[in-house]
């Protein structure tokens, strides 16, 4: 191994003491599921580090898919099923970049899926969005992030009850 390997190896197990330091999306991923072995070799090849973090699949049990079906009604909301998730909005959102807690790409995903579980922890973080429709024009499928945030937010607001039960 060379020194610099060597070094990025040293800087990145170090680094590594937050656990998850890593993941993308960090803050979707509950500390359980992370497994970091401190060493990891597999097929001779030194894995350990960055290379060597593990994500254990999540179980959600609950759906309900009828916040999505109500977006879908909405004015701009229509378009919501097209996403295919690439993470555009929130790769241009300034928000985003501002408020790990603001990610508008997850926020259509967890709506599309009926995730009730997720959506009650996330759903508040639709109304930092300002509206500056960025998200918009960087959408390859018309989605219109923007007009879907809109959406979100008037439906999250009539299911607020079961929402934050
Ligand atoms: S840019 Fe459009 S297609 Fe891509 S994740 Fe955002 S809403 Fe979905
Ligand atoms: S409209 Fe909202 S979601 Fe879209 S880029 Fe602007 S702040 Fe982000």
């Amino acid at each position: 191994m060379s020194e610099e390997e060597k070094k990025r190896k040293e800087k990145e197990s170090s680094a590594g003491e937050e656990k998850g330091k890593f993941i993308i999306e960090r803050r979707y991923v509950d500390d359980s599921r992370i497994i970091e072995p401190k060493k990891l070799e597999l097929g001779g090849i030194d894995m350990s580090g960055r290379w060597g973090t593990l994500v254990l699949p999540r179980t959600l049990e609950d759906f309900d898919t009828e916040i999505y079906r109500d977006v879908e009604k909405l004015p701009r909301g229509g378009n919501i099923g097209k996403c295919w998730q690439c993470g555009n909005c929130t790769a241009v959102c300034p928000v985003a970049h501002a408020h790990s807690e603001f990610n508008p790409r997850y926020l259509i995903h967890i709506v599309k899926m009926g995730y009730t579980s997720e959506i009650k922890k996330h759903h508040e973080a639709v109304y930092l969005c300002s509206g500056c429709g960025l998200c918009s024009a960087a959408c390859p499928k018309g989605v219109d992030p923007q007009g879907v945030m809109i959406a979100m937010s008037i439906a999250f607001k009539a299911h607020e009850s079961e929402l934050t039960e």
